[in-house]
């Protein structure tokens, strides 16, 4: 009995050399210590030894029995830990590597002019207020002090939802909402989408602009001088010439147009500013003491000013685009000069 016990375990110290994957040693082990395995098969004819002897033999079996499962649990942690290795050392980063460049987005040019249009008139004191795209007549027209068939709605011919509500053609009624449910003083910008039924080279039926309201006692046309001059300077050039010329709009009296010096030829006439050496950039005026009735203000006790450009004509002369449907095909090779 004790040669056979000595047999196996030559044997089993032979096989365990050569045992390379899971499997192998899965099969080992059902081999020794399975229901059929010779060790168990030991462990059966234990009942044939002599009385005196079968406490010893029991004790060399059991040995040899712990001694075996323990070189399996061996060999399977060594066969686990090869296969992590190899997983790891697949897996290995070269860190000496260049890095990899990611395409980084950037700003829409009108983002970029309206984002400085707000942070110069946010910096003067100005709040930001914002409103309806879809509007009531009233708002856009009426409390403008544009009725019914007055003939200054024709340049702002705009789109209809039903007879009375329609795309704002412009942010001035968040003017009207505002002095509606505010009391002076206001110092707001408005900037927002506005819609007009015009489409060519220099217009878009969707467009920005910005609007801008202040009112309180005593604000007069210089004020508004001295701001616009100081907006142009800071959006342009601190040298851009201005001038005020006079013009009209229902809602402001007495009415200015802005033009700036030609960014382009400097003043000296060119094809962009139609030889006259200058280029129109802005409305503004003081507010029409009807539209202050209209919202329940006192002509008598307060006075103010109101202005408004469009994003898109400051954008094309400050980056110099002639043409505004550029800002809306949204051609890479276009969006990523800026
Ligand atoms: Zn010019």
């Amino acid at each position: 009995m004790k040669e056979e016990i000595e047999k196996i375990k030559r044997q089993s110290q032979l096989e365990l050399k050569t045992l390379l994957s899971e499997t192998d040693i899965y099969q080992f082990k059902s081999r020794y210590l399975g229901r059929n395995g010779s060790l168990t098969q030991l462990i059966k004819l234990l009942k044939n030894v002599p009385q005196g002897e079968r406490a010893a033999v029991g004790a060399l079996i059991n040995a040899f029995k712990d001694e075996l499962e323990e070189q399996i649990e061996q060999a399977l942690s060594q066969v686990h830990a090869a296969a992590r290795n190899l997983k790891v050392s697949e897996h290995t980063v070269d860190v000496t590597l260049p890095g990899r460049q990611l395409p980084l987005g950037g700003r829409h040019p009108i983002t970029i002019v309206a984002d400085k249009i707000i942070d110069i008139f946010t910096r003067l004191g100005f709040e930001i207020v914002e409103g309806p795209e879809v509007e009531l007549d009233f708002f856009n027209f009426e409390a403008l002090n544009l009725p019914k068939d007055h003939p200054a709605r024709d340049m702002h011919d705009t789109f209809y939802i039903s007879d009375d509500s329609l795309l704002r053609t412009h942010t001035s009624p968040v003017q009207i909402r505002t002095m509606q449910v505010t009391s002076p003083p206001i110092r707001i910008i408005c900037p927002g989408k506005v819609y007009r039924c015009d489409s060519d080279i220099s217009h878009t039926p969707m467009f920005h602009q910005v609007e801008g309201l202040m009112v309180d006692e005593d604000i007069s046309f210089g004020d508004l001088k001295g701001l616009l001059t100081t907006f142009v300077h800071q959006i342009f050039n601190e040298d851009t010439r201005l001038r005020f010329r006079p013009s009209f709009f229902p809602f402001t009296e007495p009415s200015a147009e802005v033009d700036i010096q030609c960014v382009m030829c400097r003043g000296k006439g060119c094809r962009v500013c139609g030889n006259s050496g200058w280029l129109e950039i802005l409305g503004s005026g003081m507010v029409h003491p009807q539209v202050f009735r209209n919202v329940g203000y006192d002509p008598e006790k307060v006075t103010g000013f109101a202005f408004g450009l469009g994003i898109e004509r400051i954008a094309m002369l400050k980056f110099g685009i002639n043409d505004i449907r550029l800002f809306f095909e949204n051609d890479y090779r276009f969006l990523t000069q800026f």
